[in-house]
């Protein structure tokens, strides 16, 4: 059993005071959900205030993390200082730092690697952009990107690994995948990894849906077999509709 996973993203928002403020109510809504996991993503600068804000119910992760523990990377934050504020994951790859900071597979790859090399679990993002879709190119993407983002990884941490399917189309303009289309993509992707690594480790690996997830989606998106959870970015800004999403039926 593929424990759900519910993450917010929550980007370059919130000052510290207003991010302090959500965490405390993300981790009060949170309360009575034991069967799943959820997890805040906030800016690096609210990292300690949502930590003392949200005390122990929600998991945190940075938004990105360099491969190296410590030099001379201006602007990279370490996967220490990561876990020195109490993060166990990381993002690692998501589309905007494909798409805006020109991230490639094999920078992400480093990235994922050097997260599982001092004890941070990557969330890594993949996704086809509008234009793949329509060229028909949507599997060949993933695979390329799943290929070259988990190269060199073991098996053993790959089975915690997370991977987050979130098609740039539907990142923040409001369009979602069906249902249908995440869960095409979903077995897809675990059949892939199941390639990649074992399939009882591919059986074991939590796969995230991304992309405009809302109150109004969400319980058809988690009712789909491979669908292990879902990582939300504008609605994880407010707590009335992460709340919904926490408490996805
Ligand atoms: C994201 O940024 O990962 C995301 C899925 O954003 P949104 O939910 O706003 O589409």
């Amino acid at each position: 059993m593929r424990r759900p996973l519910i993450a917010g993203n929550w980007k370059m928002h919130l000052t510290i005071p207003a991010a302090r403020a959500l965490a405390a109510a993300v981790a009060k809504a949170a309360e009575n959900v034991a069967d799943r996991d959820v997890l805040i993503a906030p800016p690096f600068t609210s990292l300690p205030a949502v930590r003392e804000a949200a005390g122990n119910r929600l998991l945190l992760a940075g938004q990105n993390v360099c491969w190296e523990e410590q030099g001379a990377f201006t602007g990279e934050i370490a996967p220490g200082m990561l876990k020195e504020l109490g993060c166990t994951m990381a993002i690692v790859g998501h589309s905007e730092r494909r798409q805006l900071f020109g991230e490639t597979n094999s920078l992400i790859n480093r990235r994922v690697a050097g997260a599982l090399k001092f004890g941070l679990i990557p969330i890594l993002c993949i996704g086809e952009t509008l234009a793949e879709r329509e060229a028909g190119t949507t599997f060949a993407v993933l695979e390329t990107q799943l290929k070259q983002g988990l190269a060199g990884i073991t098996l053993t941490a790959a089975a915690q690994l997370v991977v987050a399917y979130e098609p740039v189309w539907a990142i923040g303009t409001g369009r979602t995948a069906t249902a249908a289309q995440a869960q095409e993509v979903h077995a897809y992707l675990r059949q892939t990894l199941a390639a990649l690594f074992e399939k009882n480790i591919a059986g074991q690996m939590r796969i995230l849906y991304g992309g405009s997830v809302n109150p109004a989606n969400v319980d058809e998106l988690m009712r789909q077999a491979d669908v292990d959870g879902a990582l939300v970015g504008g609605a994880a800004l407010k707590v009335e509709s992460f709340e919904r999403i926490i408490h996805f039926q």
